[in-house]
């Protein structure tokens, strides 16, 4: 669609890239050292190979506001080993874009979720080289805007496209591990995480499973003007263990039950400490800074606690980033996988490593004041499907089963799914 000139850069050294930290996520995938470059593409709008659509069309596909469409300057697709602010150098963006930058994001921290694969797009005044605008592009369907201000500070938003979501049956026969089986069903690592996090006390996954047990699975996925987002949600679980069923359905409640309408999610608790603490700065979305009068979200719960009190998980789950921030400072971020994750920010020491499987009431992180504090506190978040939700009165698996009544409901859509898992057959 571009007009694509390709680039290439030497690598800076390592010690050089590793300003404040802002090391991106690598996931597992190998960096060659031999080839160490990266590429940056320039997209030049005059150029002959111009997209065959109007930029208008390009606007109607892609957002649904009102505005003028401009090619962004730079386009660079995340590498694995990967340093925003190696980045920011060989574009010559100023320093403080980065950290003005990083500030607004210090109430989103989508920075430090930036994967291999991920796309970013520059649009960068003429004159001065100000970064006006950066986009995210996580996937076809989620991407994040920077906007620069006048008094050079950004302003946050957040563009979802709901896209239409459809539904899939997935079934097998385990041959060999049930990773593998359900793998080659169709399924992705990421469903079969949410399948074995969820049966974990059913079923002994490296265990149980024979050779012949079947499994049935109803999941919906996501598309974008006919292409796969990516993104999924698992509906209905059936797995057949040497002919006695093991079933999980998910509520409109969002939360998971067996059969019988049995919570099959180990409740959260509410409090991020192992006791009551007193909450300094409540939860507001809304929350207007003191001096610009912007809308300057507060995404998470403020507990003031002094330095060194034990920080704990609120659920099970499993440790994602653990990172050093210049404004959140030492934080950690837990997935709970089935779309729920916490973060914990300015700590003054982590106790866990990225990777590690954590439970309920784990001390994860002593308190602190790093970042950017007036005293030391907890600042705690609760995402659900990646929109902070206020941890004291969001809806989460507390309780153990579906209640009273709801239960109708619960029945119905069992029988539903039921039907479509059985039609294959
Ligand atoms: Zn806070």
């Amino acid at each position: 669609m571009y007009e694509k000139k390709t680039k290439t850069f030497r690598k800076l050294s390592k010690s050089a890239l590793c300003l404040m930290g802002l090391s991106l996520v690598t996931v597992g995938v190998s960096i060659n050292l031999n080839n160490d470059v990266i590429r940056i593409i320039p997209l030049n709008a005059s150029n002959s190979l111009l997209p065959s659509f109007t930029a208008n069309e390009l606007f109607v596909a892609r957002s649904p506001v009102l505005e003028v469409f401009e090619m962004p300057d730079y386009e660079y697709t995340i590498q694995s080993g990967d340093n925003l602010s190696q980045i920011f150098t060989k574009l010559n963006i100023p320093y403080k874009n980065l950290l003005s930058l990083m500030e607004t994001d210090l109430n989103h921290l989508r920075i430090d979720t930036l994967q291999p694969g991920d796309i970013l797009r520059f649009w960068i005044h003429d004159t001065a080289k100000n970064l006006n605008k950066l986009e995210l592009e996580f996937n076809i369907a989620s991407k994040v805007i920077y906007q620069r201000l006048d008094d050079g500070t950004y302003k946050f938003s957040d563009v979802d496209i709901l896209g239409s979501w459809v539904q899939t049956v997935s079934v097998g026969n385990i041959e060999g591990s049930f990773s593998i089986s359900a793998h080659k069903a169709g399924l992705s690592y990421n469903d079969i995480n949410t399948i074995t996090n969820l049966l974990k006390d059913k079923i002994d996954f490296s265990q149980d499973l024979r050779a012949g047990d079947r499994f049935e699975i109803v999941r919906a996925e996501q598309t974008v003007n006919g292409e796969f987002s990516g993104q999924s949600e698992i509906q209905s679980i059936r797995i057949e263990q040497r002919g006695t069923p093991i079933t999980a359905y998910l509520h409109t409640d969002g939360n998971y039950y067996d059969n019988r309408g049995n919570s099959l999610q180990r409740a959260f608790q509410r409090y991020p400490t192992l006791s009551k603490k007193r909450i300094s700065s409540e939860f507001n979305p809304m929350r207007k800074h003191p001096v610009t009068g912007r809308v300057s979200p507060h995404n998470g719960i403020d507990f003031a606690v002094p330095i060194g009190t034990p920080v704990v998980s609120t659920g099970d789950g499993v440790i994602i980033i653990v990172q050093n921030h210049p404004y959140a400072g030492k934080y950690i971020v837990v997935d709970h996988g089935n779309q729920f994750r916490t973060r914990y920010l300015h700590n003054s020491k982590i106790l866990v490593k990225k990777g590690q499987h954590v439970t309920r009431g784990q001390p994860i992180a002593l308190s602190g004041n790093s970042g950017r504090v007036t005293g030391p506190h907890i600042h705690y978040e609760l995402l659900i499907r990646g929109r902070a939700v206020n941890p004291m009165t969001a809806n989460i698996p507390m309780s153990i089963s579906v209640p009273r009544n709801e239960i109708m409901t619960f029945e119905k859509s069992v029988a539903a799914y039921d039907q479509k898992m059985f039609v294959k057959r």
